[in-house]
């Protein structure tokens, strides 16, 4: 794969946050480096590089897709209210491999696991509407 200078700036900053933001969240952040840039080549460099899987693009039913510079395996969760999503601390021991219990003859070697819960801030906004 061919790496423009854009695409090259749209990956350095993806890296750089830790909050796997949305292709608009991202598009704000290269913006001020790229004044020039458009929505469109944002969404399309980014599709690119999950395809050249240099990222990882996350879908979570229904929200916008969510993109993560990190490509090492991690897991995540998801916060049900706003949709954010963090990276999950796992235990190093447990890899893919050992989770399937019954894997049916697949050899396993990557896979997912999520969590949803409620982020710190949607749990004050939940206390505050129960008081
Ligand atoms: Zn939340
Ligand atoms: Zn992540």
């Amino acid at each position: 794969m061919r790496i423009t200078n854009q695409r090259e700036i749209i990956l350095e900053e993806l890296r750089r946050l830790k909050s796997h933001p949305t292709a608009d969240e991202l598009y704000e952040v290269v913006k001020k480096r790229l004044p020039r840039i458009s929505i469109a080549t944002v969404y399309r460099n980014l599709e690119r590089l999950s395809e050249a899987g240099m990222i990882h693009k996350l879908e979570y039913g229904g929200r916008q897709k969510r993109f993560d510079g990190d490509v090492t395996p991690h897991c995540h969760v998801v916060c049900v209210k706003c949709g954010r999503v963090s990276d999950v601390e796992t235990v190093p021991e447990v890899d893919a491999e050992h989770l399937v219990v019954d894997s049916r003859g697949y050899k396993i070697f990557d896979g997912v696991i999520q969590f949803e819960g409620l982020c710190p801030k949607c749990q004050l906004l939940e206390e505050k509407k129960i008081n």
